[in-house]
């Protein structure tokens, strides 16, 4: 996934499930581990709801056990069965136990016969904290609802019962009903000739974990980009989406060369409505995208690196937990470096690398002790906050680091090596790096300690020697910035015009936290930031000029919140706001009309923002 630095909101103290190897699953994997899930679902726009039955095939691993425990979050069970290898079904007995905030209702079923397979007729609730649905004037057409899930991290469980771990993989085959003239998508090989006719299947032969199970439906085009490649989106966006991503089959054979064969058969992206809380969501085969990243220059491309990254890096090697879940992200950000440097060249790779790294920098240090560590104790973070800039940012820049030591060619070798290795499996922190000691740091002696190495896994904060990329065009913005600044330099005559996309994030980054008003004035006046079109932009503007006390900016940031639902760059909007009384009764106001636009876990997000000023005050 990319969500890009945020969330750095403390971390939530999880109640620990019996379940001592995930605390965010109440599944049981040493008694019996689910091998394969079969849906049959009908979309029901109007009501908001799935509907049907989920028949899981058991593995059943302990000869004793008594019981099958599986993840549920707001879903109504009607029946369950047990399904004989004739088909015959037996009902079962069960409980759903009461609703846990963070981990929702456990239910055990009865299975003292260990049958094969368990079949759960069921229904989703319209607070789906997975399910997102929108009303056909909430997408960009206008015509047709849409609806779409996003599971990472524990929210398969509101639109399937399963095993929801990380730790477990399994095939799945779906038959989806939908209305006449929607186009159903979901995370495994999609057909972009299917007619429009209600009825789809689907089949991903490959083991996954939970959190990429996906589903998407709605007035959908289709666009080729490459032999393997395709978009999909709203008929009005596809266009666009297909000349940003016309790349996409040199991302795909650059990271070939890299880390051997894309393992999925075909890489489609599905561009959703702005109301995406994520920036993309890697699900296998097709990767579920912001449309906040088409702003018609590629210079947001690096999006599509990322979720391709995961391809290999989460997908095909997966992190076990989600207190493991740097070994996703930190990777996948780390090659989604190369692929930017394979195909846009050097100093967009280094560029993009310094922007995340100066933005921990100055994050880190605010962060508790555990939430420092790319291996924090797993009681202490939850599995949503597990996702936070450390994993990313200080997960790629150790592998950077690593790369630096040892020299390029062989930590590619030992990348590729270890992918390879993993392949199709879930792995701890602990696996990786007994797999590491071997095949990198004692076979290539005197490059890297093994101390070296804890302190960057189990360590705080950043190591001191930790390198940086040199960006001679982030130096001369530097410059420029501290001579704007202070008052040597007029704002109309910054050398601004040939900025891309990350060199205006990095100059707005790096301004102070609450700069003087005049400052942003004369800023605004020279460059026209109020009312741009590119968000990763707007939001650093507009939270830096609400910052310095320029209420002009105002209205320009409601549009930006309400159009905008991605938490990345919505959410430090709201938090420049609610520091003063007035803001903070504006962004009420502003929740209030976006509200109804927002993804479930936007809303979580900017509520518990809001909620937090007003204990404050
Ligand atoms: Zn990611």
């Amino acid at each position: 996934m990319r969500l890009f630095p945020l969330l750095a909101f403390g971390t939530l103290l999880l109640p620990v499930a019996a379940q001592a190897n995930d605390p965010n699953s109440y599944a049981e994997p040493d008694q019996v581990r689910v091998t394969h899930l079969d849906l049959d679902l009908t979309i029901d726009f109007p009501h908001q709801q799935l509907a049907g039955q989920a028949t899981l095939k058991l593995d059943w691993q302990n000869p004793q056990a008594q019981s099958l425990v599986l993840d549920t979050r707001d879903l109504k069970i009607a029946r369950i069965e047990a399904l004989a290898a004739d088909g015959k079904a037996t009902p079962l007995q069960y409980a759903l136990a009461p609703r846990d905030q963070q981990l929702g209702s456990k239910l055990t079923i009865a299975t003292p016969k260990h049958p094969a397979q368990v079949r759960i007729v069921y229904a989703t609730t319209p607070e789906a904290s997975g399910l997102q649905w929108l009303t056909p004037a909430q997408t960009a057409d206008k015509k047709a609802p849409f609806m779409f899930s996003q599971s990472e991290s524990i929210h398969a469980r509101s639109w399937v019962p399963l095993q929801d771990s990380p730790a477990i993989r399994f095939t799945y085959d779906a038959h989806v009903s939908a209305p006449k003239n929607i186009r159903v998508v979901m995370s495994a090989i999609n057909d972009a000739t299917h007619p429009l006719d209600g009825d789809f299947t689907f089949d991903q032969p490959h083991p996954i974990p939970s959190y990429l199970l996906a589903i998407a439906a709605g007035d959908l085009a289709v666009k080729e980009t490459g032999p393997r490649s395709a978009v999909y989106a709203e008929p009005s966006v596809v266009d666009k989406a297909a000349h940003e991503f016309e790349d996409t089959e040199k991302l795909i054979e650059a990271t070939e060369k890299l880390y051997g064969p894309y393992a999925w058969g075909r890489y489609d992206i599905l561009v959703l409505p702005p109301s995406f809380p994520f920036g993309g969501m890697e699900n296998p085969n097709m990767t579920f995208a912001t449309p906040t990243v088409l702003v018609g220059d590629k210079s947001l491309v690096s999006l599509v690196s990322h979720e391709l990254a995961h391809s290999w890096s989460g997908n095909l090697v997966t992190s076990a937990a989600w207190r493991d879940i740097w070994l996703n992200e930190g990777f996948t950000t780390y090659v989604q470096g190369r692929i930017t440097e394979a195909v846009y060249g050097k100093s967009q790779a280094d560029e993009e690398a310094l922007l995340s790294a100066r933005a921990l920098q100055k994050s880190i240090g605010a962060m508790a002790e555990n939430a420092q560590k790319l291996a924090p104790d797993p009681r202490g973070v939850g599995a949503d906050d597990a996702l936070s800039d450390v994993a990313y940012d200080k997960g790629s820049w150790f592998l950077r680091t690593l790369e630096q030591r040892f020299g390029r060619a062989d930590f590619d070798a030992y990348l590729k090596g270890y992918f390879a290795h993993f392949a199709w499996h879930s792995i701890t922190t602990e696996q990786m790096l007994d797999y590491m000691k071997p095949n990198l740091i004692e076979k290539y002696p005197g490059k890297m300690s093994w101390d070296e190495v804890k302190a960057w896994v189990y360590g705080e904060g950043i190591p001191k020697d930790a390198p940086l990329p040199d960006s001679p065009r982030f130096d001369a913005i530097d410059r420029e910035r501290s001579d704007f600044l202070a008052g040597t330099l007029a704002a109309d005559k910054l050398d601004a015009k040939g900025w891309n996309t990350q060199e205006w994030m990095y100059f707005l980054d790096r301004l102070p936290d609450a700069p003087a008003l005049d400052k942003m004035q004369q800023l605004d006046a020279a460059w026209h930031l109020t009312g741009t079109p590119n968000a990763e932009i707007g939001m650093r503007w507009y939270s830096h000029a609400i910052a310095a006390g320029d209420k002009a900016v105002w209205n320009a940031a409601a549009e930006h919140m309400t159009r905008i639902g991605r938490i990345y760059l919505t959410t430090p909007l709201y938090k420049a706001l609610v520091k003063t009384p007035d803001g903070l009764t504006f962004a009420e106001q502003v929740y209030a009309k976006a509200k109804a636009g927002y993804h479930p876990l936007t809303q979580q997000v900017v509520e518990r923002i809001i909620a937090k000023a007003k204990k404050v005050d």
